[in-house]
């Protein structure tokens, strides 16, 4: 049977570059998979169902929570978004491992069900400059910039649940952190006790 695959949850506020480091690790990294969240918020331009999100009513979105079929779900700027389970459940059943881009409620919610998971909060190297990059951005009305811009302070008190802090600067420094985190919890002793068990149960020694 293959060892389990590993559970990563990114976190860290609106603008800091969470979509654009995933999207550079998952092309270099084969064994990652991303888990599409269900969200009731609108399509942004170019946003595609079952690539970017399952965009659903909030109907469905609560047919999904009265089903138990989300594995996490939180309210957030004013839109619900959650985690389906059976896709999660089933990568890490065939050993590959998974990533989770959430909320910081949405997190503490996995963290209870998942202790063993990788908790990585990324932040922007300073206010203006998340700013800057959601304005450039150039997708969420002057409204919505504001309410997310409204909830960075209290979302970065949150930041010492998790176990690793990145910085955003360059994508490409934030990535390698990333993958070399990755890399680091997948030698852990604790997730390799088997292996010593193997090695000793093999060959003999004279
Ligand atoms: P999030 O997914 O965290 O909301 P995005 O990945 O959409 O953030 O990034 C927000 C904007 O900032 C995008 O326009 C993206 O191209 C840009 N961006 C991301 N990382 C950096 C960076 N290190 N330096 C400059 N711009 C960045
Ligand atoms: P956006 O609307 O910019 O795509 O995402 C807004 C926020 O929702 C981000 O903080 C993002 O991480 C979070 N988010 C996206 N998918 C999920 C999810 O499945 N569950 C939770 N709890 N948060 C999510």
């Amino acid at each position: 049977m293959a060892q389990q695959g590993n559970l990563i949850v990114l976190s860290g506020p609106s603008g800091t570059g969470k979509g654009t480091i995933c999207k550079a690790l998952l092309r270099s990294n084969p064994n990652l998979q991303y888990s599409i969240s269900a969200t009731t918020r609108s399509p942004r331009k170019g946003e595609q169902h079952g690539v970017n999100y399952w965009f659903f009513s909030k109907e469905r979105f609560q047919e999904m929570i009265e089903n138990d079929e989300l594995l996490e779900w939180a309210e957030v700027y004013g839109n619900y978004y959650g985690t389906p389970w059976t896709y999660v459940a089933e990568i890490l059943e065939k050993g590959q491992d998974i990533v989770l881009e959430i909320d910081t409620q949405g997190a503490l919610k996995v963290k209870d069900k998942f202790p063993q998971g990788i908790f990585i909060f990324i932040v922007p190297p300073s206010l203006d400059e998340l700013a800057d990059r959601l304005w450039k951005r150039g997708t969420d009305s002057p409204e919505v910039i504001h309410t997310r811009l409204q909830c960075v302070r209290e979302e970065l008190k949150m930041a010492p649940n998790y176990h690793y802090l990145v910085i955003n600067d360059r994508v490409s420094d934030a990535v390698n952190k990333i993958a070399a985190i990755i890399l680091a919890e997948k030698c852990r002793m604790e997730r390799n006790a088997q292996i010593i068990d193997n090695i000793s149960s093999r060959g003999t020694v004279e």
